[in-house]
This record gives structure tokens, C-alpha cells and sequence, in this order.
């Protein structure tokens, strides 16, 4: 007979979690798998709130279960490991991203793309391979095999690392795969949230001149002056996005809000590509003849590999690239939730769950 998840799972665990498609996060108990001979165990001290918690919370792309415990931006500091772990021990200072597990044998798997696995799981709202739901990183403690926790730099604050797990890996890979990461490439950032800030400090940091295009003629200051941006596009003022016409190379386009493409496109040169990497919930308007009109390309991209992932933090530890955030409580996380969603933050939550999340 199947044992219960709570035999399976003994070690008692606590959290906030969302109940229904209304969002509102509350105290919840659950518990954790004991570690395993290939886990690694960590105390959970700091978690961002990523804009795709927000939406998952919400059911807004349908596939949903509650109760549901968000976060994938997750960092702690390990407790116990596994007899068979080799890379970390106790004490070592850890993170978690959005993968919590994948089947090990696809292709994807074999070239370090567990993001690509088509069994790929999901560090929360998804299911085990035992079985059991996976709960995310608004909670005290993280279970996890070691090929899916990566080390945070020493010279990495732990609260401002969190991003990175997510934000970071989103942006660098794109920026790495589609050779955007070259010194002297024009790269395009549209959107300056969560992603998009972090976007054009690693563009920066590979030696890109970076525009930043936003709708929002009020980030302009940041965004040259606190982010290092080049230059800045008002997406809405025709006469700037004219002037810019045909001179980028590539252009990482985080915004998850439906927007109009073909702007976009004018502003790449021949073989130029636009990479999506927010998930509006509706499909976009993609018109063909601006896309073979200098063999111009959209593309898509989802996280990183776990190896990609170490060397993204790694890279971002030797440049000193750190998001910018705003540390909050535990119990101010549904507040939180309701400044995302009007983008009232610069540029992440991250919740302080070492210190303020209490037993349920
Ligand atoms: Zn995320
Ligand atoms: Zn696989």
C-alpha cells in the first residue's frame, strides 16, 4: 500500500502558502522528505519574490493546485547532507533556482539544459517524482538533491543573491547563447523590473552598450545613472524610437504584459533577434514582414542549467553584480504582492524569512 505523504515526508515544515486562485498567502504546515544520500538540507534565510510567483498564485496560466507555496529565488545556509554528497557541507552558503528536479537521461539532461527537460520539475506547484507536491521557498527549510543547489559567492550579500537564482539565470543565458555577450554589442533591455535591471547590469558587465526601452519615461535617471545604462528609448515617443531605428544587435525583452513587437523589430539591425523571456498570459502579434525584412529573429528563453546557473552567481560574485531589492518581512508579503502587480518596487522583494517567518 502507498504510504501517505506525511509517512513519506516526516520532517515537519512551515510556510506561507496561497489556498485558492485569490492569491492571499497565510502561515501553512507541511513537511519535507528526510535528506537523502544525494540531498542537501538548508536553512532558508532569504527567498525573492519573482513577478511568475505573483501569477502562479493567481492560476493565472491555468495549471495551479493549492495548497500552493511559491518562491524559486531561494538562498540559506546548509544543515545536513547527504552521505553521498561531494560538493557542499554544513555551513557552505547555498541557493536553489527554479528547477527542483528532471529526469537525468534526455537529451536536454545530458548537454546541463534541466531546463529544457521535458520531466523537468518545477521547485514548487509541481509534482515529485515520489509523488508528493513540491512547495517553494517561502518556508523554513529546502530538501533538495545536490546537482540542483548551487554555491553563492562569499562576497555575495545572501539577501541580494536571492534574485539571481531566477532573475539572474533568465537573463545571462539569453545573453550568452544568442552571443550577446560580446564586448561592444548594442543589446536592447525592455522593461526595467526585476529581470530587466538585472538584464543590463550582466550585459554591462560583458562589455555591451545598452539601451534600456521602457514605457516609463520616470526610469530614465535609474536606469542611466544607478544601472549603468547607455541610453534610454521611451517605448511611446515615436520620434526617439525613429531616431533608433535599425541599430541594435539583440534585444532581451522581459516585459509579461502584452506589447506590441513590431516597434521592437524596427529597432534591430539586419540579423538582429528580440529574445522573450516574460510570459505575457495572451498571445502576441508577431507580423511577418518586418521579421524577413533583414532576416530578423524572435526567440524565447527559460532560466539556465544548473551549470549554467553556478556560473552565471560565480560571474556575478567576480563582478560585483548584485540586483537591487527591497527586504521585507514575512508578514508583509501579501502587501508585497499588490506593489508587484503595479510594479511598485526597485526592484525586488525579497523576504527576510531567517528572521521573520514564524512557526505556523
Ligand atoms: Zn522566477
Ligand atoms: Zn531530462
Amino acid at each position: 500500500m502507498a504510504k501517505a505523504p506525511e509517512e513519506e515526508h516526516p520532517v515537519k515544515a512551515f510556510g506561507w502558502a496561497a489556498r485558492d486562485a485569490s492569491g492571499v498567502l497565510s502561515p501553512f504546515k507541511f513537511s519535507r522528505r528526510v535528506t537523502k544520500d544525494e540531498d542537501v538540507s538548508f536553512k532558508i534565510l532569504y527567498c525573492g519574490i519573482c513577478h511568475s510567483d505573483l501569477h502562479v498564485v493567481k492560476n493565472d496560466f491555468g495549471n495551479s493546485t493549492y495548497p500552493l507555496l511559491p518562491g524559486h529565488e531561494i538562498v540559506g545556509v546548509v544543515t545536513e547532507v547527504g552521505s553521498k554528497v561531494q560538493k557542499y557541507k554544513v555551513g557552505d552558503r547555498v541557493g536553489m533556482t527554479g528547477i527542483f528536479g528532471a529526469c537525468h537521461t534526455c537529451e536536454s539532461c545530458e548537454n546541463n539544459l534541466e531546463n529544457y527537460c521535458p520531466k523537468m520539475i518545477q521547485t514548487y506547484n509541481d509534482v515529485d517524482h515520489d509523488g508528493t507536491k513540491t512547495y517553494g521557498g517561502y518556508s523554513d527549510h529546502m530538501v533538495a538533491n545536490e546537482r540542483y543547489i548551487v554555491r553563492i559567492p562569499d562576497n555575495l550579500p545572501l539577501d541580494a543573491a536571492a534574485p539571481l537564482l531566477c532573475a539572474g539565470t533568465t537573463t545571462y543565458s539569453p545573453l550568452r547563447y544568442f552571443g550577446l555577450d560580446k564586448p561592444g554589442t548594442k543589446v536592447g533591455v525592455v522593461g526595467l523590473g526585476g529581470l530587466g535591471h538585472v538584464a543590463v547590469k550582466f550585459a554591462k558587465a560583458f562589455g555591451a552598450i545598452v539601451t534600456v526601452i521602457s514605457t516609463s519615461p520616470s526610469k530614465k535617471q535609474d536606469a542611466i545613472e544607478e544601472l549603468g545604462a547607455d541610453s534610454f528609448l521611451v517605448s511611446g515617443n515615436q520620434d526617439e524610437m525613429q531616431a533608433a531605428m535599425g541599430t541594435l544587435d539583440g534585444i532581451i525583452d522581459t516585459v509579461s504584459a502584452v506589447h506590441a513587437l513590431v516597434p521592437l523589430l524596427f529597432l534591430l539591425k539586419s540579423h538582429g533577434k528580440i529574445i522573450m523571456v516574460g510570459a505575457p498570459k495572451k498571445p502576441l502579434d508577431l507580423p511577418v514582414f518586418p521579421l524577413i525584412m533583414g532576416r530578423k529573429m524572435v526567440a524565447g528563453s527559460a532560466g539556465s542549467g544548473m551549470k549554467e546557473a553556478q556560473e552565471m552567481i560565480d560571474f556575478a560574485g567576480k563582478h560585483n553584480i548584485t540586483p537591487k531589492i527591497e527586504v521585507i518581512p514575512m508578514d508583509y508579503v501579501n502587501t508585497a504582492m499588490e506593489r508587484l502587480a503595479k510594479a511598485d518596487v526597485k526592484y525586488r522583494f525579497v523576504l527576510d524569512i531567517g528572521n521573520t517567518l514564524k512557526a505556523a
